[in-house]
């Protein structure tokens, strides 16, 4: 088939025209989430763009195989396998076992991920249920000579590789410095860019998730999970693997050395990589306390498909600041255009080349380094324009694919939610038309009696900087 969609690939630092590894399929990899906490909204923006991406794929014909891992042991405070156990300090913090926590927050992640309609990836699979996968692959980094014990671990050694630092065109030195920002360093590994692959000398007594290898009683280190359940899964070549830009280094730079090590060739060619959501004090970051959760939008009363929209609106590649005015924005958008859409009238014949002409358009645009904001603005377009109702229903129906903001369905859910018809709601926005022109008139008396008249039959209207709104008592 036609390879028509082009993304910036971090691997060769450059937008790319992307081809498969088979013609028509895509092996496709995500860095699945460390289930120790409920996902901040920085954390869903990257699954978001990489529903988008996903979604982009399958709307212009592939068919995709997505795998996940769920990271449920050996991830560190530190990327650099260093600091403390992040499921430890999880289950510390709430008086439960790993595996509570585990199985807590991997449910809270995916109930988030349906508010926001991201596809639950076709495999999920939790890293402590690949143990023996992980043995097997250290086993054959160790007869290979590309992994070394020492202190009781077992470790990566990357002075064997021929260029270990793939992704970057930074110094040796420059990168060292993130490796070793907790300044905790390990005296076992022969080179400071080494990485663990196994753990039996842990520094952690209470360590709960242990299992038996070779090497003694111990737990994987993170970044053999994803190069392990993504092989179980996809074979030894893979198409596209994402993640957000802190994956890059050292994890997804650590994932390439031992995969490649393993395999003897080239393992994954398109490198997608998801830029930040920071709020006005920088990174968003799940070990700061109070941080930005899909619950607490709700609580204040935010539509999570508004957030959805929001990250659409900006480019992947760009970092994205968060605030609420932009957010109240979007949520006026959307509930604009989601009106727009629910009154269509969907019988009528469709104009095959008007949609034709439009479909094209909106995927001109996510073909185009996945331009998100700009398909937003096709289904703008297309709703201005003179076509029948029934066209651009049938439009909005198909871009909603993969903008998935519930395009079609909003406005009905929300009026079956208020209780209102479509009778009440044409009765109610005449007489708020009626009360805007007395107004107007500077008839105030008259603006006064249709507001007490719709009080009357249980509407109350407000006048806010956006309008006038209006609700049942
Ligand atoms: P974690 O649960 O920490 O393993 O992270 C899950 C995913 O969220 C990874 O792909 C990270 O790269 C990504 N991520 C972490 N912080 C942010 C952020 N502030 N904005 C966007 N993505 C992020
Ligand atoms: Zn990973």
């Amino acid at each position: 088939m036609e390879n028509k969609l082009s993304f910036y690939n971090t691997l060769t630092r450059k937008v790319e025209k992307f081809v498969p590894n088979v013609d028509g399929k895509v092996a496709m990899y995500t860095c699945g989430p460390t289930v120790y906490h409920f996902a901040h909204i920085g954390n869903l923006r990257s699954y978001i763009c990489e529903d988008l991406l996903e979604k982009t794929l399958r709307y212009i014909g592939y068919d995709v195989k997505r795998v996940m891992n769920i990271t449920d042991v050996g991830h560190l405070s530190s990327d650099a396998d260093t600091g403390e156990d992040k499921m430890l300090k999880g289950a510390k913090r709430e008086h439960k076992t790993v595996m509570e926590i585990a199985k807590f927050y991997t449910d809270a992640f995916f109930s988030d991920c349906k508010k926001l309609n991201i596809k639950t990836p076709d495999v999920v699979e939790p890293a402590t249920n690949c143990i023996p996968e992980f043995i097997h692959m250290i086993t054959v980094l160790l007869e290979k000579g590309y992994a070394y014990e020492a202190g009781g671990n077992i470790y990566f050694d990357t002075s064997k590789l021929e260029e270990y630092y793939v992704f970057s065109n930074q110094s040796e030195k420059e990168l060292l410095v993130g490796v070793r920002d907790d300044v905790d360093e390990d005296e076992n590994k022969r080179n400071k860019s080494d990485f663990v692959l196994w753990f039996t000398k842990s520094k952690f007594d209470d360590q709960e998730l242990k299992w038996e290898s070779p090497w003694g009683i111990g737990y994987p280190g993170w970044h053999i999970e994803c190069s392990c359940i993504s092989m179980k899964h996809l074979g030894e070549y893979m198409d596209i693997h994402c993640g957000g830009v802190d994956n890059i280094f050292p994890h997804h730079t650590n994932e390439i050395a031992q995969s490649e090590s393993y395999l003897g060739h080239k393992w994954c060619n398109f490198w997608f990589h998801v830029h930040h959501l920071n709020d006005k004090s920088g990174k968003m970051s799940k070990s700061k306390g109070d941080f930005l959760t899909v619950s607490l939008l709700e609580s204040k009363n935010y539509n999570p498909v508004v957030y959805r929209m929001f990250c659409l609106q900006s480019h992947y590649r760009k970092p994205l600041e968060f605030s609420y005015e932009v957010l109240d924005n979007m949520s006026a958008a959307y509930d604009k255009r989601v009106k727009r859409i629910g009154t269509l009238k969907r019988d009528g014949e469709v104009d095959q080349a008007k949609f034709d002409a439009y479909r094209a358009q909106f995927e001109a645009a996510l073909c185009d380094d996945l331009n998100s904001s700009m398909a937003i603005t096709v289904l703008y377009d297309m709703l201005k324009d003179d076509m029948s109702d029934a066209t651009k229903f049938a439009l909005a129906e198909s871009f909603d694919q993969v903008l998935s903001l519930d395009l079609t369905t909003a406005h009905a859910a929300k009026e079956a939610d208020n209780g209102v018809d479509a009778e009440l709601e044409a009765f109610v926005l005449a007489k708020i038309e009626e009360r805007k022109a007395a107004k107007k008139e500077k008839d105030f008396a008259k603006a006064d009696a249709i507001r007490a008249e719709l009080l009357e039959k249980g509407i109350v209207i407000e006048d806010t900087r956006e309008g006038v709104k209006w609700k049942k008592a």
